[in-house]
């Protein structure tokens, strides 16, 4: 079974957007989840992560570092507790989990008028309705995505509404899809060169005209120890890494993160290096 998505498809990534909308996701079918959950590989998972999370954070407003941060952190967990370890074998018990933890995204997502209340709690307005937190059947889900009930957490809450909402929306359209798609065609989130993300992937910063950076947040530095060594490619393609490097630029041979200039990574003992702290894992390898 298969699920045919990529990052040209505008009804889950619209191109043109210049804000974000926070509309949760209303269709949730547990059915379609666990058959989701099965059959989609954790590269068909992971590169959803990406480009959900490449869409969001492209359309936060540039001067609010503080729900920047935030919603890297949504997505690094989401990606933690949804996408199997690749290289080793999943248990019904670990599915369950991820059943789970959607179940408690929707419980969140369809809480009423959620974006609201959150911004209110993380501004201390108190309101006459019962806290989410302590929702004798929503409450589970709230402290489980976000932490126990206190002035950090709503803050942290509000910020990680704008992952949680949009990843909703998004999974919500998958699963309607999936059920009259599955079957039919390829599944181009795991398939090169189907997969060639473009800037909506990551986010990039341009310091002066012609010098665009690829801003690393942690989320891409949990995505590249994940999949280590073959990060760069499940995040920016097969076919764009290849043509890097045939244009000079290099892999850290530790971690496997690119290049963004030539030179940029320093050579030490037959090694190439992006970092101290893989400099470091490299020397501990050698003794
Ligand atoms: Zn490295």
């Amino acid at each position: 079974m298969s699920l045919p998505v990529s990052m040209e498809d505008t009804e889950l990534f619209p191109k043109g957007a210049k804000s974000l909308d926070l509309t949760p996701g209303k269709e949730y079918d547990p059915v379609a989840i666990k058959e989701m959950l099965t059959s989609l590989s954790p590269l068909w998972w992971s590169r959803l992560l990406i480009s959900t999370r490449g869409f969001t954070i492209n359309l936060l407003p540039t001067n609010d570092e503080m729900t920047l941060f935030t919603v890297d952190d949504a997505y690094t967990a989401m990606h933690s507790r949804l996408v199997a370890q690749p290289s080793s074998p999943d248990s019904e018990e670990r599915r369950a989990e991820r059943e789970k933890f959607i179940s408690h995204i929707y419980t969140i997502a369809h809480f009423p008028s959620v974006s609201t209340v959150l911004a209110e709690l993380s501004r201390g307005v108190q309101s006459e309705n019962v806290s989410p937190f302590a929702h004798p059947t929503a409450g589970e889900a709230f402290t489980t995505v976000f932490g126990a009930p206190n002035e950090a957490t709503y803050r942290i809450a509000d910020g990680q509404k704008h992952a949680y909402l949009v990843f909703s929306r998004t999974l919500s359209r998958l699963q309607a899809r999936w059920a009259v798609e599955k079957g039919k065609k390829k599944i181009r989130f795991e398939t090169d060169p189907e997969w060639q993300p473009d800037n909506r992937v990551v986010l990039f910063e341009e310091l002066f005209r012609g010098n665009r950076t690829w801003v690393l947040l942690d989320f891409d530095r949990h995505i590249l120890r994940f999949w280590r060594p073959r990060g760069a490619s499940i995040i920016f393609g097969d076919r764009f890494v290849e043509k890097k490097k045939r244009e000079g630029l290099r892999l850290c041979d530790i971690c496997g993160m690119l290049e963004q200039g030539r030179e940029q990574f320093k050579a030490l003992a037959g090694f190439v290096l992006c970092s101290p702290e893989c400099a470091q894992e490299a020397a501990e390898t050698v003794k």
